[in-house]
């Protein structure tokens, strides 16, 4: 079969790499002049230093056949992400952890005893936290909310907590011991030359062909059998019905001569500096070094037309919103919507290989069925 994918991300990568393994012919496009979509690496010219171009991308995962998928097509460096955050006019460790506590109380507390002190602060009273304010509440307290989530959350997403669904804090853990790794996952690291490499590996193969700075235009179905879409949903309809609402990320370079910060991921959690964070990305790949330093500060905001859509937001009008375009996407034939922003849903990295690696299993049980593919394999729900 011929086969058009549009975006030559993880999700069209993968998909891509999957089909052309089965013998079908893969033509993977993307409107930018690079691959990788937002995981896009490239060596900084002045410093040397590897840039995460769109943002910090950490490999993380329990998803062992996802993990050794990335490590056949890149050598993986260990990695931990160690976060900190600057509030109040202090620096503290993250995900909070009994130091947080400890140094945020100007306490001595062992973990059952910080424990205790938590529930103490917790507000108990909510049984059923409706939004991110009230799980962070319930999990933490009002000061420790305030300090760390509150301004932080107005900043990254444009609205107040209240507004926001409680999964988006359920990513974050808290931990009564001085574990500061800030995901929980079994297998962590960093491709050692960055993403892009890794991902050109993946498009290695001779049944796919890859044409870069080419934007999709509804002809190009005509020459082909089927199509996976990983550009935003509403995108492919030319935002007929409305726009999905994202937001985007402006990132202020900066360098400077030694180390800036001494890690690599800085947040900011008052309200009233501008930015959410500050990268350093030297840091990402603590096995080399360099004397010069490339940080950038992020900031985020409502994404307009032609801005890099980052998060989707799905606030109550962009759910109603979302529903006419899954119903417009299930009442088109022949293409298939993908990742992160052609299902507008906050993906990882290594859930994006998981379902990627579905919906080219699912394509595939429905050719040999003689089965119409489905719209979505991966509900945007
Ligand atoms: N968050 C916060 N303070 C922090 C870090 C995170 O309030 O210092 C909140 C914020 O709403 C963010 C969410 O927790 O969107 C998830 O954080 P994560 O670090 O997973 O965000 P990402 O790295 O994907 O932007």
């Amino acid at each position: 079969m011929r086969i058009l994918l549009v975006g030559a991300g993880l999700s069209g990568a993968v998909i891509g790499r999957s089909l052309a393994e089965a013998g079908h012919a893969c033509r993977i496009i993307d409107a930018r002049d690079h691959i990788g979509g937002n995981c896009h690496t490239a060596r900084d010219p002045e410093t040397g230093v590897m840039l995460h171009v769109y943002g910090p991308h950490i490999f993380h995962t329990d998803d062992e056949p996802v993990w050794n998928y990335v490590n056949r097509f890149a050598d993986f460096m260990p990695f931990r992400n160690r976060v900190k955050t600057t509030a109040q006019g202090r620096v503290y460790s993250l995900p909070i952890n009994l130091l947080t506590i400890n140094q945020f109380f100007g306490k001595t507390m062992r973990p059952d005893e910080a424990r205790d002190f938590i529930a103490t602060q917790a507000d108990l009273s909510i049984k059923e936290p409706r939004n991110f304010e009230e799980q962070a509440l319930r999990l933490v307290g009002r000061d420790l909310y305030e300090a760390f989530f509150k301004g932080y959350t107005q900043k990254q997403w444009g609205c107040s907590p209240t507004e926001l669904p409680a999964s988006i804090l359920k990513r974050l853990p808290l931990r009564f011991n001085y574990d500061d790794n800030y995901f929980f996952h079994r297998f962590q690291g960093m491709p050692r030359d960055g993403y892009t490499p890794m991902i050109a590996a993946i498009l290695d193969h001779p049944g796919i062909t890859v044409d870069l700075d080419t934007a999709y235009h509804p002809g190009m179905v005509r020459d082909v059998d089927h199509v996976f879409w990983s550009g935003p949903l509403d995108g492919y309809f030319d935002h007929a019905l409305g726009r999905l609402g994202y937001r985007t990320l402006d990132f202020e370079r900066f360098t400077y001569g030694g180390d800036y910060q001494g890690c690599a991921v800085m947040n900011y959690g008052d309200r009233d500096v501008p930015w959410t964070r500050i990268t350093e990305h030297k840091h990402f790949s603590p096995w080399e070094s360099h004397e010069g330093s490339v940080c950038y500060r992020e900031y985020s905001r409502a994404a307009q037309p032609g801005d890099v859509p980052c998060y989707p937001v799905r606030l109550v009008e962009e759910k109603a919103l979302l529903e006419t375009y899954i119903a417009a996407a299930r009442a088109t034939e022949a293409v298939t919507f993908v990742g992160r922003l052609g299902t507008y849903r906050y993906l990882d990295m290594d859930v994006t290989i998981r379902e990627a690696l579905d919906t080219a299993r699912v394509f595939l049980d429905c050719l040999a069925a003689r089965r119409a593919p489905p719209a979505f394999v991966s509900s945007p729900r």
